[in-house]
């Protein structure tokens, strides 16, 4: 392929990309009601990939959306060692948006308190959580804006399978812990290969997330090779998992809770949702009986 050809190629599927990206986000957005008219939205920057792609995608839409808002990013500096302060004050600066850079010394509160050789993300994210809450509020915010997204979703969804015998995942809009914030996921629809390849497309200035030395979250990392190798291997898959979310029907679960299992009664009338469970008739034969039947080997 000539160079021009292959230049020509490359700025073709950056555009498809960008437009992939910002499709995406404005329909979550859009879904959820994330944003509102005369919202305040604090976009928690961290200095990874994905955080980097929340405040650029919001920013443009910012700009294209038929309603106001507004919106400042924060980072909370929590000591690191060898965290790079100048990187993040000096990309905002060039992009001329409010931001606030918040120090906290939460890396010596965990290091203390985990002992040495344990995962110290979950108090370190606690910690953080309620920094963030404080600084919404004294920022005025009215959403808070968090960067998770589709992947982060679904590892949560089946950490919490495997290992918390909960049918849960990560929510694309919820009230904070203190009950006082809206957090909103924006790239909820987002996939992380993508935000990968807008990261190096737009050069993010990224912030190693290793600096605390934290030792790796091995049930985290294991559920998102599963996920990885799923997508490699049965295109589609993951995607139809991720679909499953928005599409739940607790008459076919157990979960007395959410469907009054104890007080059914026959209303003689006939049901076209009713046991359906393993006929529904758009979903197509297990694997082992296509190729049994040869129909498609
Ligand atoms: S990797 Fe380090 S900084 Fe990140 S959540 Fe875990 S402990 Fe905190």
């Amino acid at each position: 392929m000539s160079t021009y050809k292959a230049a020509h190629k490359a700025e073709f599927e950056a555009n498809k990309l960008a437009k992939r990206l910002r499709r995406e986000v404005g329909q979550a957005i859009a879904d959820f009601n994330m944003i509102e008219e005369g919202d305040r939205v604090m976009v928690c920057l961290s200095g990874g990939k994905d955080s980097y792609g929340l405040l650029d995608i919001l920013r443009y839409l910012k700009e294209k959306a038929p309603i106001n808002f507004e919106i400042i990013a924060v980072n909370l500096d929590q000591k690191q060692p060898g965290f790079p302060a100048e990187v993040l004050p000096a990309y905002l600066d060039g992009l001329g948006i409010p931001y606030r850079i918040v120090e906290e010394d939460t890396y010596s509160i965990v290091k203390r308190v985990i002992p040495e050789g344990k995962t110290t993300c979950s108090l370190c994210s606690r910690l953080r959580r309620g920094i963030l809450y404080r600084v919404a509020d004294e920022l005025g915010a009215t959403k808070i804006a968090l960067g998770h997204h589709r992947d982060d979703i679904l590892a949560t969804l089946f950490l919490n399978l495997f290992f918390a015998a909960k049918l849960k995942a990560m929510p694309p809009k919820l009230v904070s812990d203190d009950g006082k914030h809206i957090v909103i996921r924006p790239l909820a629809y987002c996939q992380e290969k993508d935000l990968i390849a807008w990261a190096q497309q737009r050069e993010f200035p990224i912030i190693p997330c290793n600096l605390c030395g934290s030792q790796p979250n091995l049930q985290r990392q294991q559920v998102a090779e599963m996920l990885r190798d799923w997508d490699r291997r049965f295109p589609g898959r993951v995607e139809t998992l991720f679909r499953s979310l928005s599409n739940i029907v607790p008459s076919h679960l157990m979960d007395a809770k959410l469907y009054d299992f104890a007080g059914l009664k026959a209303t003689g009338v006939p049901d076209p949702n009713g046991d359906t469970a393993f006929d529904g008739e758009d979903m197509p034969p297990p694997v082992d009986v296509i190729s049994f039947s040869g129909s498609r080997s």
